[in-house]
């Protein structure tokens, strides 16, 4: 049966690459964890200018700041929030609630592991100094961090902090004064809006706006049943372990709803991955896991197909970065139309016919980033065929071996693995009835 929403999904729901290297980002280097020992906390006072501070005075400074942001992250972890709220300027009442905020939706997410610790400062910055003194001192501050049952190892963002000396001690005077010198998705998370309902359900953990908790309960729901579905024919092991973000908020993890050239097109939703050494951006180290966010304007009709979609891309975001995307995204979609037609009542054959009618007899090599940028449906349509031929061919097992290969050695391994070349593969789908 056909469903016109079914079909839908099939256009928008578009993900970028395992990568998310779509998303332009500022390089950084990153900054290693600081000692938490707790020493005193005593401010260096600058008889002069910040930028004629002595080396040892930086050192001093940077101690006494990491010191105070270790005490920031144990009080998070502790549940203190009078300790967390200690080392902020009384006198600026909107950090202050804004601060209180942050603390409250930090305890709602379950971190098993919490650092902050300062990493490029920045003396001097107009703004900031005229509003609060020459010796005010701004600081990104890496946020590093796991979250309980779905990160398996620590991932991390950033922050930018601005604090000034009173009475022989720092304090937090601004949190949001740097926020362009950020990576892309710093001081962007999903704790950083308005108060958040955080819902758990089975490996599942889906983020939504406290006033719309009942669509917590909703998301949740739906997306246990898509990591079913994933499990069933992705052949690979997955511990169906994902954050869904499906807040209000435009800019939750800095993403942007269109894609592609022109006027591009509207995504329904995204896979973000996050690195070892970084949240967002250029990738530092291994890929940890996924958070899927979800467009906005999508969130209240989000259906199972198009997080069957997305959480393909978490389940295989870990195996490495070089699958081709006609191959990521084919197997995206591969993986939410075989779910769909496991419902005997529904059927993707539209789809399947506008592909056969339409799309093939354009396609003439394994579609790349250009397609994809130019004319998505038929990308995403014939990356779909030909997953769909592969799998006819390999079985769903050796489809998911292949994947891993392709995930860590790139299109090279095609003839090995399939015995058949690109151009191959292409005429294959071609003429493959489905
Ligand atoms: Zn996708």
């Amino acid at each position: 049966m056909n469903h016109p929403k079914r079909l839908y999904a099939g256009v928008a729901a578009l993900a970028l690459t395992a990568s998310g290297a779509v998303v332009a980002v500022r390089a950084w280097r990153g900054d290693a964890a600081s000692g938490t020992s707790v020493l005193a906390v005593r401010a260096t006072t600058p008889s002069t200018t910040p930028g004629q501070l002595t080396a040892s005075q930086k050192a001093a400074r940077k101690k006494a700041l990491d010191v105070i942001l270790a005490r920031r992250s144990d009080a998070v972890l502790k549940g203190d929030l009078k300790g967390f709220l200690a080392s902020i300027d009384p006198k600026q009442t909107e950090l202050v609630a804004r601060q209180r905020m942050l603390f409250t939706n930090l305890r709602k997410f379950g971190f098993s592991t919490l650092q902050y610790f300062t990493a490029d400062g920045f003396d001097a910055v107009p703004a900031l100094v005229e509003k609060f003194g020459a010796t005010a001192f701004s600081t990104r501050v890496m946020m590093r961090y796991q979250i309980s049952g779905l990160d398996p190892r620590p991932v991390q963002t950033d922050l930018g902090y601005t604090f000034a000396p009173r009475v022989g001690s720092w304090v937090l005077v601004d949190d949001t004064g740097i926020d362009e010198l950020l990576t892309e998705a710093g001081h962007r998370q999903p704790w950083d809006f308005d108060e958040v309902q955080v819902v758990r359900r089975g490996t599942v953990v889906v983020v939504v706006d406290k006033r719309e908790a009942s669509l917590g309960t909703k998301v949740a729901k739906v997306a246990e049943k898509a990591v079913t579905s994933v499990r069933k024919h992705w052949k690979r092991p997955w511990n169906g372990a994902v954050l869904v973000v499906a807040m209000p908020q435009e800019r939750v993890m800095s993403t942007l709803w269109t894609a592609g050239s022109g006027d591009g097109w509207t995504i329904a939703a995204k896979a973000v991955t996050l690195f070892e050494g970084e949240q967002l951006g250029k990738p530092i180290g291994r890929p940890i896991g996924s958070r899927i966010v979800v467009n906005p304007a999508f969130r209240k009709k989000l259906d199972k197909d198009l997080l069957v979609h997305e959480m393909t891309h978490v389940a295989t975001a870990t195996l490495g970065l070089n699958a081709p995307i006609w191959a990521v995204e084919g197997l995206a979609e591969y993986v939410r139309c075989r779910s769909i037609e496991d419902d005997p009542h529904w059927s993707v054959d539209p789809y399947r016919k506008r592909v056969r009618t339409k799309y093939l007899s354009n396609l003439k090599a394994l579609p790349s980033y250009t397609v994809f940028a130019d004319d998505a449906d038929q990308a995403y349509g014939t990356s779909w065929w030909i997953v769909e031929y592969l799998a006819d061919k390999l079985g769903e097992k050796k489809l998911a071996t292949l994947y891993v290969d392709l995930a860590q050695h790139g299109e090279a391994v095609l003839k090995k693995d399939t015995g058949l070349t690109a151009a191959q593969i292409v005429a294959g789908a071609k003429k493959f009835k489905g």
